[in-house]
């Protein structure tokens, strides 16, 4: 099969951490016949530089061409005076909203061999852990009115929560749909004692779970979720929420597995197209010493392959080779222990193109 993939290398680590993905769907494409065609586009501060905006309209249209996206990263202090409207990140916006990327997937996965990186205590994470955070990604308080008004206690500035049953059950559904994939059990995150628009969202939920009588569904307020996904994490299968809640509660979770150098995420249109990105940063401090751990990235590759390609198959392929690769002792900089020997980018790149079978 042949499939057009829209490559927005970006700044920083994106170009180097890029390139080791590219490596790796290149072996996929020579092992299962398949013919990965990459058409290179400029977004965030390296298009400033070379087109004045942080996203032409160019990108947007070889964007909406192509089977699917591949983000690095965008962003740096080169570009730190730029007006806010014009700031590389703000391509970001720019995409999910060009592009309808309304729902935002973020895995968190401790893998085993790094368990030494968690946070918490061994027991909470024994054998390992494995939840979904999909987050509503266009609607909500960030993309809701938003201004300014006079009060007597002085200037008061206002942004609205708003959300449409329309928009609730399509991030449900798809919420459901991966849960059917995986362990079974949605666990949606809201604020129904507080918030009219919450009441909403878990009435639109729970009529969405009528037609997978399969899937556990439980509620839970956001305060509660955030100190059970610490509390009790393995919990968790499915983390369905709002904008806000989700930015907040996937960086948590994130970080309960130990390295932000080691996370995929995925932003999933109507259809099978998405835009796939490490979770990380351009990294600045590190870019271009060959020191960024590219696992991010080329497992955000894997789930290009399943989600919007269906080569489930391949994606595990990927995914397999990242697991032997640090199960035999490789370490970037990001995940070594005192004293244990670091693998650069390139080298791991190589590594796991080799591991891949
Ligand atoms: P960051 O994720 O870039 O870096 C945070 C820390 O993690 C740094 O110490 C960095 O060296 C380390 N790190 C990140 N990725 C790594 C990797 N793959 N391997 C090893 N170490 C890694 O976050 P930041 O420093 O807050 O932001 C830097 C720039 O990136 C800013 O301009 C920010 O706006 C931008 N940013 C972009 C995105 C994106 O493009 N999606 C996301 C977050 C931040």
């Amino acid at each position: 099969m042949d499939y057009k993939i829209a490559v927005i290398r970006g700044d920083g680590i994106g170009p180097e951490v890029i390139d080791q993905a590219v490596k790796v769907l290149d072996k996929v494409g020579e092992k299962y016949g398949h013919n990965f065609s990459y058409e290179y586009m400029l977004a965030g501060g390296c298009a400033i530089d070379e087109t004045g905006g942080c996203l032409p309209q160019e990108t947007i249209d070889v964007c909406r061409a192509s089977d699917a996206v591949l983000l690095g990263a965008v962003g740096g202090p080169k570009w730190d005076d730029v007006p806010g409207d014009e700031r590389p990140e703000r391509a970001l916006l720019g995409l999910r909203k060009e592009l309808g990327l309304f729902a935002n997937l973020r895995p968190a996965m401790l893998f085993e061999e790094l368990a030494d990186a968690c946070p918490l205590k061994p027991e909470l994470v024994a054998g390992g852990l494995d939840l979904l955070v999909v987050r509503e990604l266009t609607g909500g308080i960030y993309f809701g009115e938003k201004g300014f008004k006079d009060t007597d206690m002085g200037k008061a500035a206002y942004d609205i929560e708003q959300y449409s049953e329309g928009e609730v059950r399509r991030i449900a559904e798809v919420a459901f749909d991966m849960a059917s994939k995986r362990g079974g059990k949605v666990t949606s995150v809201d604020k129904a004692n507080v918030l009219e628009s919450s009441r909403l969202w878990r009435r639109v939920v729970t009529e969405v779970s009528e037609a997978y009588p399969d899937i556990e569904l439980n509620h839970y307020y956001v305060d509660n979720a955030a100190m059970q996904l610490v509390r009790e994490p393995k919990q968790f299968d499915v983390i369905v929420t709002s904008n806000i809640f989700g930015d907040i509660l996937s960086d948590e979770a994130s970080q309960v597995t130990g390295s932000i150098g080691m996370l995929p995420s995925a932003s999933l249109a109507v259809g099978n197209f998405g835009m796939y990105e490490p979770v990380h940063g351009s990294a600045p401090d590190i870019a271009g010493q060959d020191r960024a751990n590219p696992m991010a990235t080329i497992l955000s590759a894997a789930m290009m392959l399943r989600y919007s390609f269906g080569l489930a198959e391949e994606a595990d392929a990927i995914e397999g080779a990242v697991k032997k690769v640090l199960a035999d002792g490789y370490r970037s900089t990001d995940i070594a222990g005192p004293g244990e020997k670091v693998t650069g980018t390139e080298e791991m790149g190589r590594l796991i193109t080799e591991a891949v079978i």
